[in-house]
């Protein structure tokens, strides 16, 4: 239920569209953020320009592709999704930039994963809306300049730290999202609730909320497990009992974390020892990719202090001892 066709943007595009905030001011939390964009929006249109380029960045699930669909709502343009990950050559994101049109967002998502060539050949359309276009081969290739329409391209990573300088440095609007409290998230599951026709108890909205990995997504994705839940199992209505009953048998904890989280943590504790463990060695260990468990899993974690990042690799907080219901090492309890 918590899924991943995070990486499959339209699937996840079509299945979020009901829930999705459609302008800025629909958007709960990351306020900072919301008002430096909505600034450089609203001036952006009162000057009749494009809105300077957009790197959005932070965990999946946070609100990046949210962020992407608001701006060119509030600007009233049109909106073009690619995803770096199918961008595999500068001729598929070509046709990207001459059908941009004026004042246009193109949003690319996992943008660090855009190939290098793919990336230089964005440099001049980012800066001077142009593209170089390499005619034939050899001693008769020639190189074309062809002019685009001005235009606003929104990047969203999950790792700024990924990306080459060059190409972050195009990005005049830069802006890290960050995991919600519980109280955005317990109105993100009220507002929610109300659009999925399930009637909710503060207090259960507040216990969805709590389980979600300080994540919309995750938020929005238990709300639906939920209401699935009270509709077969009970009444239809989310009451506190009902809530408890189906978040425990997806196996989420006090703490929110879910199985995944608890076997990365349990595997630190058994395998290495509690760490450090390096990061290739846990991914292993677990059978998922590094990507996975670095952009997915550990931020969170971390976020919550219950892992550390050491020179040496991963390794488990005190905090974390007491939540596996373990004893820390006794040299290592602070
Ligand atoms: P990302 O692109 O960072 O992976 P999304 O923008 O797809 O995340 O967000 C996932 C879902 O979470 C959205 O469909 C939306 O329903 C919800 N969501 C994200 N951010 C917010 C927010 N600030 N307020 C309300 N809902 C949000």
């Amino acid at each position: 239920p918590s899924g991943k066709p995070m990486t499959d943007l339209p699937g996840n595009f079509a299945d979020d569209v009901a829930l999705r905030p459609k302008y800025l001011r629909d958007i709960i939390g990351q306020r900072d953020v919301c008002e430096r964009i909505g600034i450089a929006v609203e001036a952006a249109a009162k000057r009749r320009e494009p809105l300077g380029h957009v790197l959005l960045d932070g965990p999946p699930g946070l609100g990046k592709t949210t962020f992407a669909t608001c701006i060119p709502r509030e600007l009233d343009v049109s909106l073009q999704i690619a995803s770096g990950a199918a961008l595999a050559a500068p001729k598929d994101l070509l046709p990207y930039l001459t059908n941009a049109e004026e004042g246009s967002v193109l949003f690319i998502d996992e943008i660090h994963r855009l190939p290098k060539a793919v990336e230089e050949f964005m440099y001049p359309a980012m800066e001077d809306f142009r593209v170089d276009i390499t005619l034939g081969e050899g001693v008769n290739a020639r190189t074309v300049n062809m002019k685009l329409r001005p235009m606003t391209i929104i990047g969203a990573t999950t790792r700024s730290g990924l990306l080459s300088a060059p190409l972050r440095d195009r990005f005049p609007v830069r802006e890290h999202l960050d995991f919600y409290s519980i109280s955005e998230l317990t109105r993100i599951v009220t507002i929610n609730a109300k659009k999925l026709g399930l009637p909710i108890v503060e207090a259960a909205a507040e216990k969805i909320a709590t389980a979600s990995r300080g994540t919309p997504r995750i938020a929005n994705n238990r709300l639906r497990w939920v209401r699935d839940y009270a509709q077969s199992r009970a009444d239809g209505e989310g009451t506190l009992v009902v809530t408890d009953d189906a978040l425990s048998m997806l196996g989420v904890d006090q703490k929110g974390l879910d199985p995944q989280d608890r076997k990365y943590l349990t595997t630190i504790l058994r395998v290495f020892g509690g760490g450090p463990a390096g990061v290739e060695a846990i991914a292993h260990t677990l059978n998922l990719a590094v990507d996975t468990l670095t952009d997915e899993i550990e931020p969170f974690l971390l976020r919550s202090e219950l892992v550390v990042r050491t020179p040496r690799g991963r390794k488990l907080t005190a905090k974390a001892y007491e939540h596996l219901g373990h004893s820390p090492p006794p040299d290592e309890s602070d």
